[in-house]
């Protein structure tokens, strides 16, 4: 009795082990079968390549084909350096992650003294600045704007003529910004979408203002006072006890006490290193909000 049942399991057994040999067979010729399909698809582009015309087009270019297979010359896709310029507009705040920035701005100016001279310093630590013009100096020193722009740093509206615009209304207060962005467009072809009001006075009417013209209120975080003469060594210190990621350094580029920003000049490549051997990179303001590191209180 034992005897037989073991030998039906076992026939059972055998029988079940062809059907899914069989199953397995046809799966794996089905398979195949797929392969094949994608088989002739890679290789007719490889074959589509003639390695003649790589050969006879380009002999020079020959250090940069070593590879044997580089062959996909005849459709030249002209899309590639479009898609690798990356449009301003595009938001991309995860390529800031693990970076520490923070943003220097000067206000005032431009004149042909200060603001050249800050300049020639950003160019030499190839660090990038943002810039609030006053309207009244941009027609005075319209090269300067324009450097300021061609140099890669963010320029932004800080009104005609450093009035207390949170007093103004109407024509008066449209006269300061509007004066100034089309004084900024003719100079430097650019459109300012920053405004820093004079010592930072808004109203409700002002923001409505701004924000008519297409821009964003920057106001600061570190205040290094300079315009008032503070002294090199406080100006330093203030800066390095203040300064956070995402902060924003308020300095000056014209005006201030007389020889105040003889301070700023000087103290400007030192604090570029105080601040870069803490770890921070510094950007323009328009970097700083794209990469979400400023307080959103800051950007009104
Ligand atoms: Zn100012």
């Amino acid at each position: 009795m034992r005897g037989k049942r073991v030998k039906k399991r076992r026939r059972t057994l055998a029988g079940t082990l062809g059907f899914m040999l069989l199953v397995a067979g046809i799966y794996a010729g089905f398979t195949a079968k797929e392969w094949k399909i994608g088989g002739p698809m890679v290789s007719s582009v490889v074959d589509a390549a003639p390695p003649a015309e790589t050969a006879t087009s380009s002999p020079p270019v020959g250090v940069e084909s070593p590879a044997p297979t580089p062959a996909p010359t005849p459709t030249p896709t002209p899309k590639p350096p479009e898609v690798a310029v990356r449009p301003p507009e595009i938001h991309h705040p995860e390529q800031y992650k693990n970076r520490k920035l923070v943003a220097l701005t000067f206000d005032d100016g431009p004149d042909n003294n200060y603001t050249t001279k800050i300049l020639d310093i950003l160019e030499e630590q190839h660090v990038k600045a943002t810039f609030f013009l006053v309207g009244t100096q941009v027609v005075k020193y319209p090269a300067t704007a324009k450097r300021i722009v061609d140099e890669g740093h963010s320029i932004g509206n800080h009104s005609w003529s450093h009035s207390d615009l949170s007093k103004l209304s109407g024509d008066a207060l449209e006269l300061q910004i509007g004066k100034t962005q089309q004084a900024i467009i003719q100079a430097t072809g650019v459109t300012p979408g920053l405004m820093r009001a004079p010592y930072g006075a808004l109203s409700d009417g002002v923001l409505d203002a701004i924000h008519r013209d297409g821009m964003k209120h920057i106001y600061w975080t570190v205040d290094t006072k300079d315009w008032a003469g503070s002294s090199v060594a406080s100006i330093r210190k203030n800066v390095l006890d203040h300064t956070h990621k995402g902060g924003i350094i308020l300095m000056h580029s014209f005006g201030g006490k007389k020889n105040a920003l003889d301070h700023t000049v000087k103290v400007l490549p030192t604090i570029i290193k105080d601040l870069q051997a803490r770890g921070y990179e510094l950007v323009t303001v328009d970097e700083l909000i794209d990469s979400e590191q400023v307080h959103p209180s800051v950007i009104k």
